[in-house]
């Protein structure tokens, strides 16, 4: 414990929970049957029944926690059109080179479309505001990666993406921790919590029962429909969309050795003097940077206070160790920083997949939309979309995120004793990187 960063009022739970915090609300009971049955209750689960109730298909969320308890109350609020996808948590870019990667980075950019849309039609008050995105380039040689990355964005995703070299970083950040950066003009920023109550008002309005703390606990074939158990009864359903990404567990064992749960920590920062404030990030754009481990950071919807997240363990640890940590790295960014303190500290879970790209399909019978990678408010909304499209036979063209390939590793399934290790190494290959730069 490092007492002398952590504010009096510190509280060890999302600064973002201040305007929204999951709830159970009245708990409804579980109908008997439904078309559809969704198991996780986050941006895509919600996202999915939202759309599927826009096409007369009743769909029953069901959610084992409060309502919000997953990754979408708790995330950086960062929204990306696609700069990110494709990029493994090793900071590599997997398939999203060659033939089919300007596929991935079209679907990718109407994800950013669907959720500008979505947050319009619904009238959902998130503080969405399309400030862009500054990606710090953390030696001379990935400001060289990143160069040649631009045309490629530029062409498949409209990013409207430019580079800033070093002498002109501070029109970005009051910062020379980086070797200059690419702008992403097509990102965007939201209150992740007032966007997840939104989706749930949203649904709620046109009639989808969300059931919280129902933790579906099997899911079993009785003749044509699925019989789903939860903790509070059981469901026969048509069909049945697995939407639990950072929290997929042993319910779908096939699915649980597809994706890695790694944990995301963010801290905020006490109010800050406006001047400061208004120094820090110049642009008021969402920043992160080109590290293996990276970090993402922005300011409150306010202006007021510093949002800063990164890995800081790639296991859940206790807001008493990530903050420390997350404090140092801020201020290894903003040294003006140094002795302002962390009201709020926090952690969740992301899904990292194997070839680094989100997924949706059918397995064994069952829709999953998985694999956030670590951005995921607008692909995951995207993806619970894109299956309700599917199951409503809508869909007049297949999202390349929708494929056969959902690839595992033998010798992992679903324990992730390595990560410590892996963090490890990835934070010795950074600092190696740099010394080398
Ligand atoms: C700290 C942090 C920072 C992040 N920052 C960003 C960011 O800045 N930008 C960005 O784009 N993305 C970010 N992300 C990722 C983003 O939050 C997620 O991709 C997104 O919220 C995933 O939504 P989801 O609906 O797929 O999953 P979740 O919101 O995680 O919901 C899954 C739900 O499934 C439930 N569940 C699991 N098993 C069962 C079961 N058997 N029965 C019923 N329910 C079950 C869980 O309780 C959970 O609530 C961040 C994530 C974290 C944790």
């Amino acid at each position: 414990m490092h007492p002398d960063i952590f504010h009096k009022d510190f509280s060890p739970t999302p600064y973002w929970w201040e305007a929204y915090t999951p709830a159970a609300g009245a708990l409804s009971d579980v109908p008997r049957t439904a078309r559809v049955a969704i198991v996780g209750g986050g941006y895509a689960g919600l996202s999915a029944a939202l759309e599927l109730a826009k096409h007369g298909i009743d769909a029953v969320v069901f959610e084992a926690g409060e309502l919000g308890s997953g990754a979408s109350t708790r995330n950086g609020g960062a929204v990306s059109g696609g700069v990110n996808v494709g990029k493994s948590f090793t900071g590599k870019t997997a398939r999203a080179d060659g033939a089919g990667a300007e596929r991935i980075l079209s679907d990718a950019c109407d994800a950013f479309a669907l959720i500008d849309r979505l947050i319009s039609e619904e009238k959902i008050a998130c503080f969405w505001e399309k400030p862009g995105r500054f990606v710090g380039a953390w030696t001379q040689r990935h400001y060289g990666v990143q160069s040649r990355r631009l045309a490629m964005l530029n062409m498949a995703a409209r990013s409207g993406a430019y580079m800033v070299p070093r002498e002109r970083q501070r029109e970005e950040i009051a910062s020379e921790y980086y070797f200059g950066g690419m702008v992403v003009e097509r990102s965007g920023k939201l209150h992740p919590a007032l966007y997840y109550k939104g989706l749930l008002d949203a649904c709620r309005r046109r009639g989808v029962l969300v059931c919280a703390k129902a933790a579906v606990t099997r899911i079993g074939r009785l003749g044509n429909a699925w019989q789903v158990e939860t903790a509070r009864g059981t469901l026969s359903a048509g069909d049945v969309v697995i939407a639990t990404n950072g929290y997929t567990g042993t319910l779908t064992p096939a699915l649980r050795r597809r994706v890695v749960p790694i944990a995301s920590h963010i801290i905020a920062t006490e109010q800050l003097p406006a001047d400061v404030a208004r120094s820090l990030i110049p642009r008021a754009r969402t920043l992160s940077d080109t590290k293996r481990v990276l970090c993402y950071y922005r300011l409150s919807p306010d202006n007021g206070r510093m949002v800063f997240g990164g890995r800081a363990r790639f296991t859940q640890v206790d807001a008493t160790v990530s903050a420390p940590i997350l404090h140092r790295y801020m201020i290894d960014r903003f040294p003006q920083l140094r002795g302002v303190r962390v009201t709020h500290a926090w952690t969740g879970n992301v899904a990292f997949t194997l070839d680094a790209l989100p997924h949706m399909g059918c397995r064994d019978g069952l829709h999953y939309c998985l694999g956030c990678n670590g951005s995921g408010v607008a692909m995951m909304t995207y993806l619970g979309y894109q299956t309700a499209l599917k199951i409503a036979r809508v869909a007049n063209y297949a999202c390349s995120f929708d494929s056969e390939e959902f690839p595992d590793h033998p010798l992992y399934s679903g324990n992730t004793w390595f990560l410590p290790i892996v963090g490890g190494y990835y934070r010795l290959r950074d600092n190696l990187d740099r010394l080398l730069a």
